[in-house]
């Protein structure tokens, strides 16, 4: 392992980055005190210590690709970029862990349950309700009926957080339960160290493994995908959980797909996969990513949800609700930009500027299917709201259609402007007369948030 790396390295290698030039008042904000704490050239990783919790959480979320990239471009590597708060580096510095130990640490260890993962905090919703039920029921009686249980599902939809879920509430329910949770990958990765590591005696390690793995009571595994194409490392693990379901030991696996799709596994291993009960998960509707905004505001960063004006929260949750994951990096995008603004509520004129330029603009929605939907909510044609009426309903028709393309369509008020064929000026004032009214108005409120449901 190579020595410590001086802050001052660091900091020259964000100064040539291009996150510095985008973002330069956030970003140095948060990587003022930052360094390298390990870089590891044998495991290709680099650790970055950061100054709190709070800014690992920002750059994971904001940074990380950008910050990574850079680094290995002038480290010439392929480093893995792993962002680690003070606290959390300086705990383990006494413990003088190192990363061999961590590995030993997760093969033999009994907690690798994430506590803060758990059905109290999990928003159940159309599109996970089954899995919610089967997965409580499987926490009551594991072994008894659904065995194996498969979750299939895309990224950030809550799998891991349902395994997690499943194990702490079996232990909650019986502290004796031995509940053992892995990631596919972490379990390639540990037989690829085996493998590697000419050194050791490998059949003993892996029967050592073995007997460590049936003293367990249930066996939850993540991301089965992860290790289709690692040969040695699926025949291990299928031994294991084989071993489980013959012994009616409960096991719970999750996918990205529905386990015919995985098609590096053999039909026999896919069979077994389907031998149970097999449940696919949606992302959250508008109602549930509107409550996950708020459970995650309020437990997350402490901060009460009328900090959120429902404006605001409806648009991140219209925008956003296509993953859980996706929706949280949105709330954390609008904390953090807090930071450096001197605000006391979150509207939507906050939350535009926040998301300016990334893409929360839905594609597909232009100006001409905003007025056909602000014409046919109002019932009045369409060639109204484009011509010249001074009819108080077209004209707040067009007022709308106005305020919704800035918020909801990728476009320019000139744009606006030439679609609707009046000058740049008033569209101005159409959409901030809407802006007014809207805080007065009740219907407008209403009206506007069915549009947006429709358009969107
Ligand atoms: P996956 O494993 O499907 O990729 P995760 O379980 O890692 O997704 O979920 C991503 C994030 O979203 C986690 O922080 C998790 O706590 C959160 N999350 C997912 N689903 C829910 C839910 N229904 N309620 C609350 N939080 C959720
Ligand atoms: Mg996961």
């Amino acid at each position: 392992m190579e020595k410590l790396i001086l802050k001052e390295t660091f900091q020259q290698i964000i100064s040539t980055t291009e996150v510095k030039e985008h973002n330069s008042k956030s970003f140095d904000l948060i990587i003022e005190d930052a360094f390298i704490g390990e870089l590891n050239s044998s495991k290709n990783i680099i650790k970055v210590i950061v100054s709190s919790s709070f800014n690992k959480i920002i750059i994971e979320g904001q940074f990380y690709s950008q910050l990574n990239d850079s680094i290995n471009k002038i480290l010439q590597g392929q480093y893995k970029l792993i962002i680690i708060d003070i606290e959390e580096w300086s705990s383990k510095e006494k413990g003088e862990t190192t990363i061999e130990d961590d590995i030993a640490n997760k093969v033999f260890s009994s907690d690798t349950l994430n506590p803060k993962y758990t059905f109290n905090n999990f928003v159940v919703s159309e599109g996970n309700k089954g899995i919610f039920s089967a997965a409580m029921a499987i926490s009551l009686k594991p072994g008894v009926e659904y065995n194996p249980f498969f979750i299939y599902g895309g990224s950030g939809l809550g799998k891991t957080h349902t395994l997690h879920s499943i194990g702490n509430k079996m232990v909650e329910n019986d502290p004796n339960k031995r509940v053992k949770y892995i990631s596919s990958q972490e379990f390639g990765t540990i037989i690829y160290e085996v493998l590697s590591n000419k050194g050791t005696n490998m059949t003993e390690k892996f029967e050592k493994m073995k007997i460590d793995y049936q003293s367990y009571d249930v066996l939850l595994l993540d991301d089965i995908q992860m290790i289709q194409t690692w040969s040695k490392a699926k025949e291990i693990l299928f031994g294991i959980f084989d071993w489980f379901l013959s012994r009616n030991k409960q096991v719970v696996i999750t996918s990205d797909q529905y386990p015919s799709e995985l098609k590096s596994f053999e039909d026999r291993y896919k069979t077994r996969f389907l031998g149970g009960l097999t449940m696919g998960m949606l992302p959250p509707d508008i109602d549930a990513a509107r409550e996950i905004v708020k459970m995650k505001v309020e437990s997350l960063y402490d901060q009460n949800i009328d900090f959120f004006e429902d404006e605001a929260l409806e648009y991140i949750a219209v925008n956003f609700s296509s993953s859980v994951r996706e929706l949280e990096g949105a709330i954390k995008r609008v904390i953090f930009w807090t930071i450096n603004e001197d605000v006391e509520k979150i509207g939507m004129s906050e939350v535009l500027n926040i998301f300016k330029g990334m893409t929360t603009k839905k594609k597909g929605v232009t100006i001409k299917l905003i007025i056909n939907e602000v014409a046919k909510y109002y019932q009045i044609p369409a060639e109204e709201i484009r011509g010249k009426s001074r009819k108080a309903n077209i004209a707040i028709a067009r007022h709308i259609v106005c305020y919704l393309s800035k918020e909801l369509a990728d476009v320019s008020l000139l744009e606006i402007a030439k679609e609707l064929t009046k000058n740049h000026s008033t569209i101005i004032s159409s959409i901030s007369k809407i802006k007014k009214e809207k805080d007065l108005n009740e219907n407008l409120n209403k009206a506007l948030f069915d549009l947006r449901n429709n358009i969107i």
